[in-house]
């Protein structure tokens, strides 16, 4: 017995086995979902169709979320593969390469673009779609990061992008909680994966963090995973709005420095 048997969920973000989205899939796999995925492009076939074939996932398709067709028709094929839907997943961000690093002050107006609407706008489109079919009400998370609070270095136009994320996710959880579905942030401390290497430095940047976070030990999908079961399950069913934290504590710290630092 897991605590998500008979609910539906719809993860997007695969992009290989190291992506949080396949950690969430394993997690709510573990307690009994039945998980659908989605990825962005042809390219990644060779990685996510191995993956869904070892853990028995019938329902993959593609969609760039810059297209709203693309987008209506993932939600069109859900509907018919699933009929209801309880839980969505969306574990989706970029940005071009030239906009994160760098001086903030040279950030591009086709990357504030681009970022903005792939990592922030695409979540409205997908809310619509998935709360047509969360007719029993539902749980929809996206990722976030606490550059969308605080200034992190090089995260740049990626930090805008999630600002714009979690007031998207507070906007939702107003418009879509009459219907009974709750709308929350998962904001993880750095984990290793592919988006995380198109942050300039961001080796040294986990390496730092793991020194000075209050719990000392490196975050893992399985972590963010853990805590994605619990939003979705009815343990989370008051909890809308909000932005989670799965970061050891750091968010928690006004300076940063061990006592070692301070000696
Ligand atoms: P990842 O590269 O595995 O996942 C990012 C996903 O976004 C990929 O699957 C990619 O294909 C998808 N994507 C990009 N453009 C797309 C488009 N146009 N259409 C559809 N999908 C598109 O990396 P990740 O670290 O697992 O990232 C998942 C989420 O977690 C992102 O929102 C990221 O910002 C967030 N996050 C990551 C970290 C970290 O340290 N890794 C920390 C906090 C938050």
């Amino acid at each position: 017995m897991g605590i998500l048997d008979g609910k539906n969920a719809l993860v997007f973000g695969v992009a290989n086995n190291r992506s949080i989205a396949w950690g969430i899939t394993e997690a709510l796999l573990r307690e009994g979902a039945a998980v659908g995925l989605s990825y962005a492009a042809e390219m990644l076939e060779k990685r996510v169709f191995p993956l869904a074939e070892a853990n028995n996932i019938s329902f993959v398709e593609k969609c760039d979320v810059t297209s709203d067709e693309q987008i209506e028709a993932v939600f069109a094929k859900a509907k018919d593969h699933f009929g209801r839907l309880d839980i969505l997943v969306h574990a989706v961000a970029f940005a071009p390469g030239d906009d994160l690093g760098g001086r903030f002050r040279d950030v591009s107006r086709d990357g504030f673009k681009l970022a903005l609407d792939i990592s922030a706008y695409s979540l409205i489109p997908m809310a619509r779609h998935a709360a047509d079919l969360m007719t029993g009400g539902g749980s929809i998370m996206a990722l976030s990061y606490y550059a969308a609070e605080k200034v992190m270095p090089r995260y740049n136009v990626m930090a805008i992008a999630k600002s714009a994320l979690e007031n998207i996710v507070r906007y939702l959880a107003v418009d879509l909680g009459p219907e009974g579905i709750r709308v929350n942030a998962l904001s993880p401390g750095p984990i290793k994966t592919l988006a995380a290497a198109g942050v300039p430095g961001f080796r040294m940047m986990l390496k730092y963090s793991e020194k000075v976070t209050p719990l000392r030990s490196p975050i893992t999908q399985e972590d963010v995973g853990n805590v994605a079961v619990f939003l979705a399950s009815d343990w989370g069913k008051q909890v809308s709005g909000e932005t989670i934290y799965i970061d050891g504590g750091y968010h928690t710290l006004g300076l940063t420095a061990t006592e070692e630092d301070l000696q």
